[in-house]
């Protein structure tokens, strides 16, 4: 008989039947749970109920499988025994919590349900035991409106409502004429419970339900529900969490932070996870619930306070924060109760971080020798660099705008970075405004799940409420966004979209500035200035000793160029760009796109004399004057790169492109060539194509008209003979676009090499040059070992062959890819992230036909995918050579290559991936595939 399935794991005293590995299964939550149980901290015992039954749940109809029951009694059974209380018991009730958990932290974006199991028969045994009426009722009140939100749906649907229960409330105070919830009595949440019931039983025609075990299987549906709930959904999108990993539902004894003054709980971070520094950080509330520190209902205290207020509970906390560094080696968030003056974990995971602090951290690490550099590196995602690399206020500017007055307030510097932007004051605004191309800050009171969307939308996030753990904080971090938090003197009006501050008011649609590591709100726009990293690399204004974020970025590239295989070129057409390229790491360029020179100054003009000219004679004249102008540009880029490899292309794009199209322009042009306005007009008409991507563009037009790509070559040549007269070492490599039959590329190599020869005769130099082409479209993929006779190179531009092999055209894809990938049809954006099955296989076939014809062929990336993590790792696997990307993505792509080196190459493994026999690469793009397509 086969195996029964497992579906409930229990935890609790000194064994549990899961472990850290276990997340797949036990869900983030339940893993971690387990592993604390384990190497023995102390948690409240309780069980998690798998993924794999959310899977079924949705496979078979919200039901689930038939022995689930039977294993949640047993464990529940378990968990009784271990506390001596029994689940329902009128004498000595077992309450619970009720709560999500997804292999992947998903913060807030589904249900938890705590004090599960009272009713009107559990809460008197349970005032019985702890003589403490107030706290026995305000447990009860928290269960029924969360129970009635959660589980009986009276959670409200529209962004402005209030909460049923919270109006309950408002209510109650008022007629107390007390502020707080706190300050109500024992009396008063009593007759709480009784309104929420009936508001439950007005709202839904039922009673609420008193059966405990009818409350926990309402709870376990309501979270496995909440899988599917549209946030969730949306978190799932943007974060890439597939909907198939289900959710773990764990059921755990609950512990109070409510049972007075002795009683509390918090949330920490194991270091500082915005800034990095080894310091114990975190916020705790006395005499509270979780949902109060994370809701930001009450502003909690910093960690370092309860050191003096209960220093025996801080020093338990401190020696658990310790244990779980050096057992998980990473910085963790924990989540804790203290009850009576006893400690209880309840949560760990490996915290969030900005990149700033995963930088700090990871460095940091190596020198405490906890991690390796290699590990070091795999925990620094490259796109998170881009954090470093973004803007901060002009300091001057905001000190002048401090004194004259316009810092509105102080909160919590709960997202580093500088951010300006207008005031919106809903998350639906926020994505509307920012639609429509409007920079906004999204305020509000505080933020929720619901939020998620306007966040991501906005520049920058600025809340009245919650601590640096609250939503707001949290999601920020995560998302790489600005965040002020916790910003008390904010006093937000939704109804009217204003705000009041410090006597000052703003209303939605004014400018704010936001500093994110400062905490700072400004009224007004302010400028912004280039990063840490940007000010020593790029302006040079900044010393390298005076930079601390610069030295950490600089030691984590220093790693990652230790351990990557693949070398980083750069796209540059201008001296300035590869300028910058190189002050990132950029060891080449990898494309010069001759065509972004044309506009430059003074050359459109004899470029569309060129394009209009009606012979060879006049066509030459107009090169002529565009030759010295090339050579210019040539030459300032050979001078910067100053010896390493430089590739450019010659002309690509269909020549309309440079044309007027307007009446107005043509006639100007006429005037200047002195020609009829009708002529010219009649040309650009001649030129129109219908599917001009896939018309007379590329090498098409050096066949069909080889003077320019004599004149390209030329201007190329000559610039490097005049730096190599001048000792400056040059080697340019000419690149043939949009190859697709080797004859093509065998009439421009003629030319080429020919060019090169006469030039190096006529100058009296010699200099090392290459010719080689693009693989772009299928064809030159197909017949690339034919081609390879020809070229000394192959540069994949992965724009076009992505355009090609889809048979998507480029300027036309975003209508229905957008839809495509909401659909899961492509998981990417397929010209973000390169296709690896169709794209990537017609790569594979280029590559190992490319090598069978020439072994020593020099292979690289110049489409947008070589600054894309995912592509970069995919070229690794197939051994190119080299990836080139944009100047500012030049370190993404070295730590990308890093990654992707420590990731797929065994340690035995020494020699170069480009040498892989024809086997193993593929097996490796089988396995890249898959693993694609089941991460994403
Ligand atoms: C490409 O097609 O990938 C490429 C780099 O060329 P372009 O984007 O200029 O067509
Ligand atoms: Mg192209």
């Amino acid at each position: 008989m086969a195996k029964k399935t497992k579906y409930v794991y229990f935890f609790g005293g000194r064994r549990a039947e899961g472990t850290a590995e276990m997340k797949a299964l036990l869900g983030g939550k339940g893993a971690n749970l387990a592993e604390m149980v384990n190497i023995g901290l102390p948690v409240p015992p309780g069980f998690t109920i798998s993924t794999e039954v959310c899977t079924y749940y949705y496979d078979h109809n919200a039901s689930y499988p038939k022995t689930l029951q039977r294993e949640v009694r047993e464990a529940m059974t378990r968990v009784e025994k271990q506390m001596g209380a029994k689940f329902g018991d009128a004498a000595n009730p077992l309450l619970v919590s009720v709560r999500s958990g997804a292999r992947a932290s998903m913060p807030g974006m589904m249900d938890t349900i705590l004090n599960l199991g009272l009713n009107d028969k559990t809460i008197e045994g349970l005032v019985r035991r702890t003589n403490n009426e107030r706290f026995v009722y305000d447990s009860y009140r928290r269960f029924v409106q969360m129970y009635g939100d959660v589980v009986l749906g009276l959670k409200p649907q529209h962004k402005d409502d209030i909460d049923p229960f919270e109006a309950i409330i408002e209510q109650k105070k008022k007629e107390k004429d007390v502020h707080y919830d706190t300050d109500l009595s024992a009396e008063d949440l009593k007759d709480l419970v009784v309104r929420f019931k009936a508001a439950v039983k007005e709202k839904t025609g039922k009673d609420f339900p008193d059966d405990p075990w009818q409350q926990l299987w309402g709870a376990v549906s309501a979270v496995f529900g909440s899988w599917m709930n549209e946030r969730a959904i949306a978190y799932r999108k943007m974060y890439d969490i597939p909907s198939w990993w289900g959710t773990a539902v764990n059921v755990q004894t609950m512990v109070f932070g409510n049972m007075g003054e002795d009683s509390g709980t918090g949330v920490a971070f194991t270091r500082d996870p915005a800034t990095g520094a080894n310091i114990f950080y975190g916020e705790y509330l006395m005499n509270a619930q979780g949902e109060d520190v994370v809701a930001g209902i009450r502003t909690p205290l910093p960690i370092s306070q309860l050191a003096e207020q209960d220093p025996k509970l801080y020093g338990q906390l401190d020696k658990i924060r310790r244990i779980l560094e050096k057992h998980y080696r990473d910085v963790m968030d924990i989540e804790f109760t203290m009850q009576q003056g006893r400690l209880y974990m309840l949560q760990c995971r490996v915290g969030k971080r900005t990149a700033f602090a995963a930088i700090r951290i990871a460095v940091d690490m190596v020198q405490e020798k906890l991690i390796t550099d290699k590990e070091a590196l795999q925990r620094i995602e490259p796109d998170a660099l881009n954090q470093l690399l973004r803007p901060i206020f002009d300091l001057k500017q905001k000190e002048e705008a401090v004194k004259s007055g316009k810092l509105l307030a102080k909160g919590l510097n709960a997202g580093p970075g500088a951010a300006t932007g207008r005031v919106v004051f809903n998350a639906h605004d926020a994505e509307q405004w920012a639609k429509s191309g409007e920079k906004v800050i999204l305020t509000r009171i505080e933020t929720s799940p619901e939020d998620i969307k306007g966040m991501d939308a906005a520049e920058g996030i600025l809340t009245a409420r919650g601590g640096m753990t609250s939503h707001a904080a949290l999601v920020a971090r995560q998302m790489g966004k600005v965040c002020v938090a916790g910003c008390n003197e904010l006093d937000i009006d939704y109804a009217t979209h204003t705000m009041h501050v410090n006597g000052q008011v703003v209303k939605e649609g004014d400018w704010v500035s936001i500093d994110g590591t400062t905490g700072q709100v400004l009224l007004g726009k302010l400028n912004t200035k280039p990063s840490e990293v940007l000010q020593v690399l790029i302006d040079k204004t900044l010393d390298p000793t005076d930079a601390p974020v610069y030295q950490e970025f600089a030691k984590i590239m220093q790693w990652s160029d230790k351990y990557r295989k693949l070398k980083i070129r750069t796209n540059a057409d201008q001296p300035d760009q590869s300028a910058n390229a190189v002050a990132f790491g950029a060891e080449g360029i990898g494309l010069t796109r001759t065509e972004h020179m044309f506009f430059g100054e003074g050359k459109i003009g004899p470029m569309r004399e060129m394009i209009l000219a009606d012979t060879v004679e006049q066509r030459k004249a107009a090169l002529a004057k565009l030759l010295p102008l090339q050579r210019a540009d040539f030459l300032g880029i050979f001078e910067v790169m100053n010896g390493r490899p430089v590739t450019i292309r010659t002309i690509d794009p269909p020549l309309h492109e440079f044309l007027p199209h307007e009446e107005p322009s043509q006639r100007e042009l006429a005037n200047q060539m002195g020609i009829s306005y009708e002529k010219v007009k009649q040309r650009v008409e001649s030129l129109h194509e219908f599917n001009p991507m896939l018309g007379f563009r590329g090498c098409r037009l050096g066949v069909v008209y080889p003077e320019i790509t004599e004149m390209q070559s030329r201007a190329i040549f000559e610039a490097a003979a005049d730096v190599k007269k001048r000792g400056i070492p040059v080697e340019p490599e000419v690149m043939i676009p949009l190859v697709g039959h080797v004859k093509e590329l065998e009439h421009q190599a003629a030319i080429v090499r020919k060019t090169a020869e006469d030039v190096m005769k006529e100058q009296g130099v010699k200099f090392p040059y290459l010719v080689g082409t693009m693989i772009e479209i299928p064809r030159g993929a197909m017949t690339a070992d034919e081609i390879a006779r020809v070229a000394e190179f192959f540069s994949f531009g992965t724009n076009d062959l992505t355009q090609t092999t889809l048979g998507v055209s480029r300027d036309d894809a975003a209508r229905f890819l957008v839809p495509y990938v909401e659909k899961e049809i492509y998981p990417k954006d397929p010209f973000e992230v390169l296709d690896r099955a169709g794209v990537g296989a017609v790569m594979k076939i280029a590559v190992e036909k490319g090598r069978s014809a020439r072994p020593s062929i020099k292979l690289g990336i110049c489409g947008e995918h070589g600054g894309d993590p995912s592509s970069i790792e995919f070229c690794h696997l197939i051994g190119l050579h080299y990836v080139s990307c944009s100047p500012f993505r030049v370190p993404i792509a070295r730590l990308a290559a890093a990654r992707a080196a420590l990731l797929n190459d065994k340690p035995t493994a020494t020699k170069p991936a480009r040498k892989r026999g024809k086997k193993a690469s593929t097996k490796l793009l089988k396995k890249t595939t898959k693993k694609v397509s089941r991460k994403r």
